[in-house]
Order: structure tokens, then sequence, then C-alpha cells
């Protein structure tokens, strides 16, 4: 990326230290502005993190991952996500009324005609995935972290893979590089599996990082090596002046040319200050770590029906997944971890105990598609955030497409679809 000329540098504010806030503080500084990044812990050696969703996700790059959660039909699944607690969907009860604007907005997302015109965003973005990663992976020297295995979708039936045939269409017509697997082909590439699977899908470009949070601690090394400061504490509110816009931190104002919201899950709170309604909620979800269990699978591997990822890690078997809707101030259930952990063990014989257990809070538009772009109260606050299930993924390019917007530069897409005030 050419800076931009020294008259138009800018003094830029992102808050978060997320994939999202990192990649954008990374490129904006690329293009010569002056960063600085608000977060209540960013990723420092030795200093907890546990609480950003970039920690603990499934840590796969998921290049073809260009299908909505809204998918037609999927209202036919809503009365089992109600009674069974143990399902992949789950819901509590008593936020119910607060999430109905999202949850209609969700259904209205899961028309054909709806989810044909997301896929092909999806799919635009996915495709510049990558030119918004590498270059920061390079530089941060993260590359050592990527393990290039594709990754493997898993079908327990013929029916159950036929039913997949139109996702199959979909992430065909947008490039997607797929292989399917027989019974014996999936034995032959997953030995440890349990032999209960028909059908396999082989993502090939897929790869994934061992760890999102090492990663994390290297974008921030990075930043820091190219002059930018970390401000630790919570962000309560952004103010905007004629001159500039300042975000108040624990009793202090800094003030900022621009600003870039990129606080994930939290950000709806913070673009309520400037006024703006968002239409964004958290679709939490959890992980285990099998310790010492890493040697048993050589890609992460996905089991659609029960919602979540295999993967394998240096540190042990990270095994991520699950929607649970239920805001970001209800305490972590067991019964979540606890069904992970049993279908775990019954998918892989040789797994024993799991220690660690996260609850994170994927950022979730009902469309499943981000919000990138400016206020429409105030152009010089940019929002980044609403990366649901593949914020890892498009970390990179969203840092990219901000850095432009404070840049004045045309974005290599076309952002309409992205735009804040779009419910
Ligand atoms: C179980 C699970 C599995 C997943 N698997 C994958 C996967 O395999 N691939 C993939 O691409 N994606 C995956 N994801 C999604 C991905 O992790 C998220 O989309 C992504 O991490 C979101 O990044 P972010 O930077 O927007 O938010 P975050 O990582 O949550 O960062 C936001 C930061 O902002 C800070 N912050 C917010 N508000 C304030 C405030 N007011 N003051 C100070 N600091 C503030 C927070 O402390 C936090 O550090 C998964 C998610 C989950 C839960």
């Amino acid at each position: 990326m050419i800076p931009v000329p020294e008259a138009e540098r800018l003094n830029v504010i992102v808050i978060g230290a997320g994939v999202v806030g990192l990649s954008s503080a990374l490129w904006l500084q690329r293009a010569g502005h002056q960063v600085r990044v608000i977060d209540r812990g960013p990723p420092l050696p030795g200093q907890p993190y546990t609480h950003a969703c970039s920690f603990g996700n499934a840590c796969t790059v998921a290049l073809g991952a260009c299908l909505p959660v809204a998918m037609p039909g999927v209202i036919a699944g809503v009365p089992k996500m109600l009674i069974d607690r143990k399902s992949p969907l789950a819901l509590f009860w008593r936020d119910l009324p607060k999430l109905m604007p999202w949850l209609m907005s969700f259904l209205r997302s899961s028309t054909p005609l709806e989810v044909d015109r997301i896929v092909r965003v999806l799919g635009q973005l996915l495709r510049l995935a990558e030119a918004g990663n590498a270059p920061l992976m390079e530089e941060a020297g993260s590359i050592r972290l990527l393990q290039r295995n594709g990754s493997l979708y898993l079908y327990k039936s013929e029916q159950s893979f036929q039913a997949a045939t139109n996702d199959m269409l979909l992430r065909e017509r947008e490039g997607v590089r797929m292989e399917v697997l027989d019974a014996s082909a999936i034995r032959e590439r997953e030995p440890n599996l349990a032999p209960i699977y028909q059908r396999g899908l082989v993502f090939s470009d897929a790869y994934h990082i061992d760890t999102p949070y090492q990663y994390m601690l290297d974008l921030a090394q990075l930043f820091l090596a190219r002059g930018g400061e970390f401000i630790r504490g919570e962000a309560s509110s952004i103010s905007r002046q004629n001159d500039d816009v300042s975000v108040q931190v624990d009793g202090t104002h800094h003030k900022a040319d621009r600003l870039v919201v990129a606080g994930g899950a939290w950000s709806k709170r913070l673009a309520a200050t400037v006024g703006d309604s968002i239409r964004l909620d958290t679709e939490r979800g959890y992980h285990v770590l099998f310790p010492d269990a890493g040697h048993l699978l050589s890609a992460p591997t996905c089991y659609p029906e029960h919602g979540f990822y295999m993967t394998p890690l240096s540190e042990g078997l990270r095994v991520a997944g699950t929607v649970e809707l239920g805001g970001l101030g209800q305490p972590p259930r067991p019964v979540r971890t606890n069904t992970i952990s049993q279908v775990a063990k019954m998918l892989i014989p040789g797994l024993s105990r799991h220690d660690r257990e996260w609850l994170g809070f994927r950022p979730s538009m009902p469309d499943s598609l981000p919000v990138i772009g400016p206020s429409p109260r105030d152009r010089r606050i940019i929002y980044a955030f609403g990366h649901g299930h593949i914020g890892l993924t498009l970390g990179g390019v969203t840092g990219y497409i901000v850095s432009d917007l404070i840049s004045n530069r045309t974005p290599p897409i076309e952002l309409d679809s992205l735009r804040p005030n779009r419910f």
C-alpha cells in the first residue's frame, strides 16, 4: 500500500484490539497514519486476553465460508432449539423479547433471494481475504503459525450430504474449491475418527492458525514496533466536535481526527453514544480444549449437525462452536461445554478429559454480513464489526477497507450491503 501524502496523514484512534481492530490499525499505519488502539485488555505477553472473541475461536481461515447462518428453511430448526438444551442452537428464554428485532431480521434474511445476494457479497469479501491477511501475517512473522491442510466437513448419511447440494452449488458459484470424500477416503485422511461418516467435503484452500491468540500477540508487537500506542481502559462514550472526535476512557478524553469502532460484540453500545442504532447482537460460542490430543486430527474438522469444529493445535485439540443467543451479560452454561465434550468423545474415541472451557461473544448481524462503513451521523467515525462466524478470516480485508475509507481511497468492493443502518 502506498502511503498517503504527508499532509493527508491523520491521527486515528481504533477502539478494540481484536483481529478486526488490530488489522485496521496495521493497515492504517501502512497508509502512513498515526494510530492508537483502545482496549480494556490488549493482547500483550502475560496479560489476560480471553475476553476477546479473537482469543478462542476455531482458528480456521475459512476462505470458503460464503454461506450465511440464516439459510432458507432455518425456521424449521427453531422449535428444536427452543426445547432441546443440547441442540447446537440455543437461546435464553427470558431474553426472547429483547432478541425479537434481531430474530425477525434474521428470518427475513433467510429468503432464497436474500441468501443469493448475501452469498455474492460474502464471496467477494472472501476472495479478497488473503490480500488483506497475508501482508500482515508476513510482516508480523506469523507465517510460522499457519497450518495448510485444508478443512473437512462431515456428513453422517448420504441423505444429509444430498441435502447440502444447494449449499455446494452456491459455494462453487463463488469459486470455492471442494473435494468430495467417501467413507473410506475419510478414514484414510482421519483414521482417529469414529467410522460413522458417509461423506466428507474438503475445503482445500482453508488453513488454520496455531493459535489465533499468538497471532494477536504478533500483530500487537508489530503495531507497537511501527510506533503505535495502546490505551488500556474501558471506552464509555464517543463525542463529536467541529475539529475532532473523542473517546472517553476511564474519565479521560482522547481526541483524534478519525475514529474506528472495532469493539466486536460490544460495538452496539459505543455506536449508541454516537446516536446510531445498529442491529448487532451476539451469537455466543464455546470451546473446550483436550490437551495433548492435537495429533488426533490433521485439519479442522466440522460437524455441521453438532455445530462445532475440532481443530488440531500444538496445545491440544480445540473443540469450538455452537450458537447460543443470550446477550453479553449471562454467565457461561456448563450444559453447553459438557455437551460439546461428550459429543467430541463420541466422534473421536481416543479423547480423554478436557481442561480449558471458554465462552466467547461473536459480534453478529442478522444477515451474517459485517458492518464496514462510516456512521450515518458523522463520516469521521468508521464502523468495523459484526463479522460473526468469520472474523478471523475477514479481519485483514476489513482493515484494508477501513484504511481506504480513512485515506479517501476507493475500497476494493462496493460497501452498500455493509452499511451500518441497513436494518
Ligand atoms: C466458538 C467460536 C468459533 C469461531 N471460529 C472461527 C473460525 O474458525 N474462523 C473465523 O474466521 N472466525 C471464527 N469465529 C469468529 C471470530 O472469532 C470473530 O468474528 C472475531 O474474533 C471478531 O473479532 P473482533 O475484533 O470484531 O472482536 P473481538 O475479538 O471480540 O475484539 C473486540 C475487542 O474490543 C474490546 N472492546 C470492546 N468494547 C470495548 C470498550 N468499550 N472499551 C475497551 N475495549 C473494548 C474487547 O475487549 C476486545 O478485545 C469464531 C467465534 C467463536 C465464538
